[in-house]
């Protein structure tokens, strides 16, 4: 079968591989809808996780199941799915502890492009099947869908992080498709004044439209000034979902004593995270930094996707560009490299 892969960094192209075999709790799926991740960029082009050599690409992939292992219980052939980007293996220790996403080591529920090959591809392989699929909602558009792969659970992942609470003052960093969703997943956990920060015009439109209450452009100035203007002081919490090493202490500096940060943000460069002595109350402010992995599971995608169908929030606001065909993985992907204007999120009609 055809697959689009990582051949090493910097470096990317179709290639063969032999269809994907299906052991006995496991699921293989024909994508019907796909989606490239700013983490492909990070992974490819800044050598984030290390160098790979022909791993196929991508983690966002909604499809039909062709053939299930002999215990699987709850899918059949022709059920329609969403596969989550994080697909733990739901007996291990860590899944038992709470943390599923590190089932096997750190981060190591992070399979697809990572460790095993990803979903841009005629087949795909999904790993304990029943605890890592979910059915599309009847009705759902398949790009509107796509979506619960990665962005609305890592995006609502960041507002859990930063234990946004009602009436919360929340800043979030960054409003790509991730932040965009942690905007969302701000305003339905009851945000007060919500700031989003992000300099493209389509972004800030549609922050607006997941409840963001003031657009703050980082090229303008100091964001911390920015906002402590505003809010009239620091916020109650901030949600990180881009920039970069330099970004915590910006968010430290903004942030309430009592307050938290919640980072979802990929740090695909430095060795370090700069952390502000004083801004961090020399050690003593009471102020905390969470960081973390999407986590994954069927009850997961669920829960995500009943907030859709119950009319409280529309992903298909983030899909901006629509290609048709598996062979416009590539184009997809170079767009989400090189970040045109109007973008938030391509998606692709296998
Ligand atoms: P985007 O690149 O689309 O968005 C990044 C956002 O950050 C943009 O709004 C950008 O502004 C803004 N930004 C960039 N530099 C700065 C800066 N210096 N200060 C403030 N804001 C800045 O990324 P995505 O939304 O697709 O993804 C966000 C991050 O989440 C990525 O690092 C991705 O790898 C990661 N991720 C993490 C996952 C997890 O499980 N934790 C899963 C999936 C993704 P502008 O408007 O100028 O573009
Ligand atoms: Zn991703």
């Amino acid at each position: 079968m055809k697959a689009f892969a990582m051949l090493k960094i910097g470096s990317v192209g179709w290639i063969e591989k032999p269809k994907p075999t299906c052991g006995p709790l496991d699921a293989i799926i024909k994508p019907i809808a796909l989606a490239p991740c700013t983490s492909d960029v990070h992974t490819v082009w800044a050598g984030a996780i290390g160098d790979r050599h022909n791993l196929t690409l991508g983690h966002e992939a909604v499809g039909e199941v062709v053939e299930v292992g002999s215990m699987v219980k709850d899918f059949k052939p022709g059920d329609r799915v969403i596969v989550p980007a994080i697909t733990p293996d739901w007996n291990s220790l860590e899944a038992q502890g709470g943390y599923s996403m590190h089932s096997g080591g750190m981060l190591a529920g992070w399979k697809y492009s990572n460790t095993s090959d990803g979903v841009f591809a005629e087949y795909f392989h999904v790993n304990d099947a029943d605890g890592n699929m979910a059915l599309i909602p009847e009705g759902m558009d398949p790009a509107a869908a796509v979506m619960f792969c990665d962005m609305v659970p890592t995006g609502f992942h960041g507002a859990e992080l930063a234990e946004v609470e009602y009436g919360d003052s929340v800043a979030v960093i960054g409003i790509g498709p991730v932040g965009l969703m942690s905007v969302a997943g701000a305003a339905l956990r009851g945000a007060g004044r919500l700031f989003a920060v992000g300099s493209r015009p389509k972004c800030a439109e549609v922050a607006r439209t997941y409840g963001a209450t003031d657009i703050i452009n980082y090229r303008n100035g100091d964001i911390v000034e920015q906002i402590m203007d505003l809010n009239r002081g620091p916020v109650d919490k901030v949600i990180i979902a881009g920039g970069d090493v330099d970004t915590f202490d910006q968010a430290l500096a903004m942030l309430k004593p009592g307050g938290a940060i919640g980072n979802v943000n990929y740090l695909g460069e430095g060795d370090y995270i700069k952390l502000g002595r004083l801004n961090w109350g020399v050690g003593m402010g009471h102020k905390r930094i969470n960081g973390g992995l999407m986590p994954g599971g069927r009850l997961r995608v669920q829960k995500l996707t009943a907030v859709m169908m119950a009319g409280r929030m529309d992903t298909g606001h983030l899909v901006t560009h629509r290609f048709n065909g598996l062979d416009s993985v590539e184009t997809a992907l170079m767009m989400m490299k090189d970040k045109p204007k109007d973008l938030i999120k391509p998606v692709i009609i296998a």
